[in-house]
């Protein structure tokens, strides 16, 4: 089957379920959509429907790599992993790993991957690594060094929906044969923190338990095992009410319900939120802007080296560095949050 049948199949396959069960939760919509999406396609660079920081400059994972190796040789526990959770092409982790090694560190990989034409792109661009469906089976007995770039913006969120009758969760409902957004029938008003429970009819509020689920068990593993975490992403580090879910195609927006499993389905990550959990687990949080923290690890020096070395890419290295940390470009938008043990030294670039 093609991947315009299957994900038709799909748009077909959500008709018939609403039409015999009624409308679906914007969480179900959202991940079986997202789930085909990855499956079937490596979505990533010009000729994919979207670019990421790592496929736009080796400088992004560079300075990831070399956040982990000022960390690690600091820690004095040799043995530890490299872990990284939806690892694309697996670019970053080939940048992160060249960059630790020139500090002597060579880990063991270890990749949490859900589509099967991802983990062959990253198999090849990587040699050795260990695949996992979940981080439930990542190694128990050491330190982890963990990052994930642009992984829970995919994961499905939840949304809930201010009515004339109060809070309700919203739903994927039919008129005729297109999708539209519906509420629920039971009331949802326990479910909002009281501090936003206020709010005009129609605002939604965006709620992601994966992410949430996510940063708890990263940080109870380094807690217990030691290492750090890096969640990079777009979103915001205030907790806000608004709408974010959105759908991209070939580089352009579209709308949420043009093509599931065709397109890519994000939702700005609600930092504010996985800082207090991973705080609330006892574990020291930073946080800055993409561009902040870049600035602050030497990005700047790294260009302007790899510029010296080859001066027939200077003016490419410009662009990317300011691609990256540019206000206007990802620089504000993206955010970075470090999760550390409480009692070693933090990392750095926040600060
Ligand atoms: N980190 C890469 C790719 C970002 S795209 C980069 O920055 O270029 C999102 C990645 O997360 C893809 O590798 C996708 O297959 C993976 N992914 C999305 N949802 C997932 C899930 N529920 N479980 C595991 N991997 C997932």
């Amino acid at each position: 089957m093609s991947e315009d049948e299957a994900a038709s199949d799909l748009a077909s396959r959500f008709r018939r379920l609403i039409q015999r069960h009624g409308p679906m939760p914007v969480s179900r919509y959202m991940g079986e959509s997202n789930a085909l999406y990855y499956d079937s396609r490596d979505p990533l660079g010009q000729a994919g429907d979207f670019t990421t920081a790592p496929e736009i400059s080796q400088m992004f994972g560079e300075m990831i790599g070399l956040w982990f190796a000022d960390i690690w040789t600091r820690s004095a526990k040799p043995d530890a992993a490299y872990v990284e959770l939806g690892p694309g092409r697996g670019t970053l982790a080939r940048d992160a790993l060249r960059a630790m090694s020139s500090q002597g560190l060579r880990p063991p990989v270890h990749l949490v991957e859900g589509s099967q034409a991802l983990r062959e792109a990253q198999g090849s661009s990587l040699g050795e690594a260990q695949f996992h469906d979940s981080i439930a089976t990542l190694p128990e007995d050491q330190p982890l060094y963990l990052v994930a770039n642009e992984f829970l913006d995919a994961l499905p969120i939840r949304q809930l929906v201010m009515t004339t009758r109060g809070w309700r969760e919203r739903l994927v409902a039919l008129d005729g044969e297109d999708f539209v957004f519906g509420a629920g029938p039971n009331p949802m008003d326990d479910a909002v923190p009281e501090e936003l429970r206020a709010q005009a009819v129609g605002t939604v509020i965006e709620t992601c338990p994966g992410a949430a689920a996510t940063i708890e068990e990263i940080a109870r593993r380094i807690d217990v095992q030691g290492g750090a975490a890096l969640f990079i992403d777009y979103g915001y580090l205030e907790s806000r009410p608004g709408e974010t879910l959105q759908a991209v195609r070939a580089h352009e927006k579209v709308g949420v319900f043009d093509a599931p499993g065709e397109m890519d389905l994000t939702a700005l990550v609600d930092f504010g939120i996985l800082a207090q959990i991973a705080a609330r687990a006892g574990l020291a949080v930073d946080t800055a802007t993409q561009g902040d923290w870049l600035t602050a690890m030497g990005l700047g020096l790294r260009m302007q080296a790899l510029a010296q070395r080859s001066p027939e890419r200077a003016a490419e290295l410009k662009t990317a560095h300011d691609r990256l940390i540019g206000v206007d470009a990802m620089g504000a938008l993206f955010k970075v949050m470090a999760i550390t043990p409480r009692h070693t030294a933090r990392g750095a670039g926040f600060g």
